[in-house]
């Protein structure tokens, strides 16, 4: 280990693909005592890239929803990062769009305990306001939609306590909205018409629109959403409400102490681990324990290598615990969750110096050119995406300072007012 654990760190940089953190400290082989496990938190900013959300215009002052979603859920991920129970990710990237679904797969992909989607509400006409979440109606996974419904009431509770009203008093303030199409869930029933809401549930996730607000309104503008300072109040008031949710779930710890009744710990048979809770071999699971997060199959034999547990990518190493952090194996280099040791694939993560690293389906990382989402981009030396310029045999190319985006078709003038053309593959066709 080099220093202390530091999972979460910026996350304003990545240009596209969902983007999440690495923690500078976790090595291969190191050696994790880690019980508890964070909660894991996605935010996701509603709107952005080519979607613009809701706008309004009050006393000569814009308002743009997808700007506030965005401030909004920086300014919460800021506010929830004092938590030392919870890890939080965003969706996406500020310029970046992004479909419902993906949304949601980018949740489903860091093992989300909770989506948060962060919106502001509007309407033609200027009169309404106040707060409302959006959570599922429950004809499917009603254990889902009493979780959603739970988090929604902190939420409400915490808006409150800024003076935003809650709408919807006769439900609590939940906003429920079946499927006008005929849509159902997998179990037949009418399915919840938001996406994200829809989505989450069959996903397995509770996820959740809070609509904060209304652009709409003269006063709720004015009153909550005008300054950096006022949405700062909501991010925090959102924060609170996931403290709170948090606070109430399961312990997610994984503890190796017995209760004292029957046999505890590993036995060697034959050359074989096996792992005993209370006298019983436990088999088919991933044990998370002090020492480490381990694998025992259907026949409570302790796995080493490669291995999919529920659709996730682990390697367990010769001592049969999972590898977290960098791990280089056959050339290649790869990242798991430094907490739940899972294999980060088809990824664009970014590190707490914001230099971004881009992983394939396979979960190796990208070494040279590189092309994902649709985006060029060049990973150098260091294993990272380069940015700013850089010749490659013979040839100039630039690559954004902060998304690390090759520029191609364009033509760009520099502080200096010197002008650098860039043809269709990337090459500066005026600098030698
Ligand atoms: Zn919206």
């Amino acid at each position: 280990m080099k220093k202390g654990k530091k999972i979460l760190s910026i996350l304003l940089a990545a240009s596209v693909g969902v983007t999440g953190l690495i923690g500078s400290s976790t090595v291969y082989g190191a050696q994790k005592t880690e019980t508890k496990q964070k909660y894991v938190v996605v935010l996701d900013p509603g709107h952005g890239g080519n979607e613009s959300g809701a706008y309004a215009v009050h006393n000569g002052k814009v308002y743009r929803e997808e700007e506030i979603n965005w401030k909004i859920s920086n300014y919460t991920m800021q506010a929830l990062r004092k938590s030392q129970d919870i890890e939080v990710h965003l969706t996406k990237t500020q310029n970046e769009t992004l479909s419902l679904y993906s949304r949601v797969m980018a949740a489903k992909q860091y093992k989300a305990d909770l989506l948060v989607s962060q919106h502001i509400n509007d309407s033609e006409s200027s009169s309404p306001n106040g707060a409302s979440v959006m959570i599922s109606r429950g004809t499917y996974r009603p254990e889902i939609a009493a979780k959603e419904k739970l988090f929604g009431s902190y939420v409400l509770e915490e808006l409150g306590k800024l003076g935003i009203r809650r709408r919807f008093p006769e439900t609590g303030g939940m906003e429920y909205r079946m499927s006008e199409n005929g849509s159902t869930y997998p179990n037949g029933q009418a399915r919840d018409y938001y996406g994200i809401v829809a989505q989450s549930v069959e996903q397995n996730l509770p996820g959740v629109i809070i609509e904060h607000a209304f652009i709409s309104s003269p006063s709720d503008a004015y009153n909550f959403l005008r300054s950096d300072a006022k949405l700062k109040k909501i991010a925090q008031a959102d924060a609170n409400a996931i403290i709170r949710y948090c606070k109430q779930l399961p312990e997610k710890t994984s503890s190796d102490t017995g209760n004292g009744s029957g046999e505890h710990g590993w036995k060697k048979v034959n050359g074989e681990y096996y792992f005993y809770k209370n006298g019983i071999k436990q088999t088919h699971r991933l044990l998370h324990l002090k020492s480490g997060i381990y694998y025992v199959d259907k026949d409570g034999k302790r796995r080493y290598g490669w291995k999919v547990i529920d659709g996730q990518t682990y390697y367990f190493q010769k001592n049969g615990k999972a590898a977290l952090g960098w791990m280089q194996k056959n050339g290649h280099w790869y990242f798991f969750n430094a907490t739940s040791g899972f294999l980060y694939k088809d990824i664009m993560l970014i590190d707490g110096e914001g230099k971004i690293y881009i992983f394939d389906k396979d979960g190796k990382r990208y070494d040279g050119w590189c092309t994902y989402k649709g985006n060029k981009y060049y990973i150098d030396e260091t294993g990272s995406a380069h940015t700013g310029w850089i010749k490659i045999k013979g040839k100039w190319y630039y690559f954004h300072k902060r998304t690390a985006v090759m520029y191609k078709n364009c033509t760009v003038q520099n502080s200096k007012g010197i002008k650098y053309t860039f043809n269709s593959k990337g090459v500066c066709t005026n600098r030698k």
